[in-house]
């Protein structure tokens, strides 16, 4: 499942939110909770409109990509990858030689990015990761040979699955939780990238959080987001588990600042300031509404989607760091790498996994881009602030039966039957259909 933008709690749980978003959000007016995350960073900075946890953007970096896009090429990345929900009034402005964005609307500062007339060279293009046309020769049986993966195993799992709601059992079955999962399939991934030449790092090798910061350093933050959202005396605790109004309580928020947002940003951090992969991969399983976690109802739905960076919602556009992080990622050219390279895992996943495409219920938060019908652009922290191609994969329903079947089988060697059709596990059917995808690509973009 996914990790969602800041300000909309509605997109919490991704598909999970479809059910039980609603019932989070009934009368409680989280989403202006949420979205004064952002707000309540404002405070300690004054002027600056951040998102959650969010740095204060460094406009000047862009500098560095002055004459290095058409106005064609940026228009067109704007309509139809990043801006594709609409652009408020003067945030962005697309003049015949220039770009005029709004740096803050506190003090009206913009930052103008002068187009170049011809189609330039990528290579002029300042970025640390690497295009696969830009990593030299390979034997053909080593395509990925000089890449530089990271493998990004999805949420926590562990002792803490319960705290990110990322559990669920049935009846008297163990318990499936999705950090766990995901840190399974990205074992067996990081074997078979390495046997085909890449260098693999994985930004979490155990059950756990990669940030040092816990719920308590947040909870001052929580208490203020609460009394500015309206809860002028927020509880402590929820009362009970089911509590319908937990979200306004200091210790579910500050828990969700900790386990997603400290959580991705510090793992981001790593990425961008040790890492320096030329791809992310982040590893998820999906799910769809499962109610109570320890009655959780099944559901006969089972399906794929792959997602990269774009389609931003126009509250995301309206914070500072958003906007910046956006233009940042448009000029890096990361979209040029990362759509390809998504529709061709999607093939490979599909024919694998044998699921059919994710259908969103509504385009409010997500543009559907690429040729394989299984590939979106959708705003999320990790496909934001991973500065090189991110790929964030999407496969399997947890609370469907026969993906719940395969995930209590556990890892297995050979086949065995689901259905009446012979599977391998499904850890190593999830972590071979990538690691076909990214060969097909690779060998193909490398000429091997
Ligand atoms: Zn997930």
């Amino acid at each position: 499942m996914q990790k969602s933008g800041p300000h909309d709690i509605a997109r919490r749980h991704c598909f999970i939110p479809a059910v039980r978003a609603r019932s989070i959000f009934r009368g409680s007016g989280l989403l202006a909770v949420i979205g004064a995350l952002g707000l309540a960073v404002t405070l300690a900075h004054g002027g600056d409109n951040l998102g959650t946890l969010g740095t204060r953007p460094r406009w000047n970096v862009l500098e560095h990509y002055q004459n290095t896009i058409t106005r064609e090429e940026f228009a067109d990345l704007i309509q139809n990858v990043y801006c594709t929900q609409g652009i408020p009034e003067g945030l962005v402005s697309i003049e015949s030689d220039t770009a005029r964005i709004l740096k803050s609307r506190s003090d009206n500062s913009f930052f103008t990015l002068r187009f170049t007339a011809d189609r330039p060279s990528r290579e002029h293009v300042p970025r640390l990761w690497r295009p696969a046309t830009g990593l030299g020769e390979a034997p053909s049986q080593k395509p990925l040979l000089g890449l530089k993966i990271a493998l990004d195993p999805g949420h926590l799992g562990g002792k803490w699955a319960k705290m990110e709601e990322r559990w669920l059992r049935i009846g008297e079955s163990p318990p499936v939780q999705e950090g766990d999962l995901t840190l399974q399939v990205a074992r067996i991934l990081a074997r078979r990238l390495r046997s085909l030449g890449a260098t693999v790092t994985s930004l979490r090798n155990q059950p756990g959080p990669v940030t040092s910061e816990r719920p308590g350093d947040f909870r001052d933050l929580a208490r203020k987001i609460l009394i500015k959202n309206g809860v002028p005396e927020p509880r402590p605790n929820p009362q009970t588990t089911d509590d319908p109004e937990k979200e306004q309580t200091i210790r579910w928020q500050s828990e969700m600042l900790f386990y997603r947002y400290s959580e991705i940003r510090r793992r981001a951090v790593l990425v961008n300031t040790r890492l320096h992969p030329d791809i992310v991969i982040c590893l998820h399983f999906n799910a769809e509404g499962w109610g109570d976690p320890n009655q959780p109802s099944l559901t006969s739905a089972n399906h794929l989607h792959l997602l990269v960076n774009g389609s931003y919602l126009q509250n995301e556009l309206e914070l500072d760091d958003e906007r910046f992080e956006m233009i940042r990622r448009l000029l890096s050219r990361v979209y040029d790498e990362e759509l390809p390279i998504a529709d061709t895992i999607a093939k490979t996943m599909a024919e694998q996994t044998q699921l059919p495409p994710f259908q969103y219920p509504t385009t409010r938060t997500t543009t559907k881009v690429g040729s394989s019908g299984y590939v979106y652009a959708r705003n999320l922290l990790a496909t934001r602030i991973y500065r090189c191609p991110v790929l964030y994969c999407e496969p399997y329903v947890m609370n469907n039966q026969e993906a719940f079947d395969r995930l209590q089988a556990g890892d297995y060697d050979g086949t065995r039957e689901f259905n009446g059709i012979q599977r391998k596990s499904i850890f190593r059917e999830y972590a071979d259909s990538v690691a076909d995808g990214l060969t097909e690509y690779y060998r193909k973009a490398r000429n091997l």
